[in-house]
């Protein structure tokens, strides 16, 4: 599927229905800069293989370009270019002062050694450098990269750049300047919208059911801290399959388990369920937290949920949010509900260049409120022109980026 493509579409719907400025839009539509790169690597077997990246850099009107790094077999040009764009839009509706980046290799982080995870990354960054920076374009983890992928990162920049130079990304270790609560941060986030969805609509968190697919970083917290909250977990799933168990789940049980037997399957008290299932489970609030274009045309009808958050990016296709804006489901978009990582991945980065460390409350005390101001904005913006939620995030950051570019030009 063209991943850029729909994208783009969601940037038209939005401008077309919220009158957005021409130009902003047109400069929008496009990639300021993309780039594609090889770099051989030495395998433990002793042959040379040669990797695919990408970094894509969309938009820095608000600051500079910021957006992760994703390792996956399916990593291509379409998908980067899609997530970068998204990036730009996230950062302005959230409103913190970056623009739009993404990067990613294309390889299964599963199938190599962490030796030659090592020396990918790193040839990765050797690649790339002349183009990021803490200034430029801060990458950050995203699928299939973690915390001790970003260690890498900053070593091997620090390398090239002649000085340490933690701030060149985020989600790194706390021991190399690593925010606390950045690791639950997009989990906790999509806490933060959800209560204040379920409070303007008049909903009790105890009696709506919860199902998560994608039992990764955002998945895990989310799902971690929803049960905490008081949500019923009904459902999760991963790349392998699901779990069901209409009761509720204990997510940090279940993943306890998953530890331990390397899969969900056979959490006690659940049943197993197929990967694709989740989607349509019987449950009040669906989030989708794995892959783009999970929600289709072909399952979209077959959605129970009445509300859907989207933790992962691009998890609804145009042909999904059509019949979802038709039957009333709301779809809380990406946009909006998965900011919170990049929110505490500026507070990170903030402290770095400050030579900082904030304690975790002190996180949780900037990012709650940011959150809600980001809710606030776009329920405004759909209240004003009568449009479903991602248009109005759309809208409200197309605003933003628009007042930017106009302060430069002369
Ligand atoms: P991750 O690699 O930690 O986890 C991904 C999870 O999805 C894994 O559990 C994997 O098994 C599962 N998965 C993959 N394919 C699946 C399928 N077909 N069905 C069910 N599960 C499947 O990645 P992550 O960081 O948790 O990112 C998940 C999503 O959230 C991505 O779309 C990412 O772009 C988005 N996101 C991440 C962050 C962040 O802070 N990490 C921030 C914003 C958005």
């Amino acid at each position: 599927m063209d991943v850029f493509k729909n994208a783009i579409a969601q940037l038209e719907a939005a401008a077309a229905a919220a009158k957005s400025d021409p130009l902003t839009v047109e400069i929008l539509r496009r990639a300021k800069r993309t780039v594609q790169v090889t770099f051989p690597v030495r395998m433990d077997d002793g042959s040379t293989r040669i990797f695919e990246g990408f970094r894509v850099q969309h938009d820095d009107a608000r600051g500079p370009f910021k957006g992760g790094i994703r390792f996956h077999p399916q990593a291509d040009m379409d998908e980067v270019k899609a997530l970068a764009f998204w990036m730009a839009i996230k950062c302005a509706a959230v409103n913190v002062p970056f623009g739009g980046g993404k990067g990613g290799v294309t390889v299964d982080p599963k199938k190599v050694s962490k030796g030659e995870l090592e020396r990918i990354t790193r040839g990765y960054v050797r690649a790339i450098a002349p183009i990021i920076g803490p200034e430029t374009d801060v990458p950050a983890p995203d699928v299939g990269t973690d915390g001790e992928i970003m260690g890498w990162i900053v070593d091997e920049y620090s390398k090239y750049a002649g000085k340490p130079s933690p701030a060149v990304v985020t989600g790194k270790p706390i021991a190399l300047g690593g925010s606390l609560g950045r690791e639950a941060a997009t989990g906790q986030g999509g806490i933060y919208v959800l209560d204040a969805y379920t409070k303007t609509a008049g909903l009790d968190a105890v009696n709506l059911r919860v199902a998560v697919q994608g039992f990764g970083n955002v998945g895990y917290h989310f799902a971690r801290l929803a049960h905490e909250r008081g949500y019923r977990v009904v459902a999760v799933s991963d790349s392998k399959g699901g779990i069901h168990s209409p009761a509720g789940l204990d997510p940090v049980a279940v993943a306890a388990h998953k530890k331990a037997t390397g899969s969900l399957a056979g959490f006690p008290g659940s049943t197993e369920i197929a990967g694709d299932a989740i989607l349509v489970i019987d449950c009040d609030v669906l989030v989708p937290a794995a892959l783009e274009n999970q929600l289709t045309a072909a399952n979209a009808p077959q959605v129970k949920a009445k509300v859907i958050l989207e933790l992962a990016n691009g998890p609804t296709t145009p042909d999904a949010d059509a019949d979802f804006a038709a039957r009333g489901v709301v779809v809380i978009p990406d946009v909006l509900a998965n900011s919170g990582g990049v929110a505490v991945s500026y507070y990170e980065w903030e402290q770095n260049r400050r030579n900082e460390k904030w304690t975790e409350a002190e996180v949780a005390a900037k990012l709650q409120p940011l959150m809600l101001a980001a809710y606030d904005a776009v329920q405004a913006k759909a209240k004003e022109f009568g449009v479903p939620l991602r248009l109005a995030a759309f809208a409200v950051a197309i605003d933003r980026i628009g007042v930017a570019m106009q302060a430069k030009r002369t």
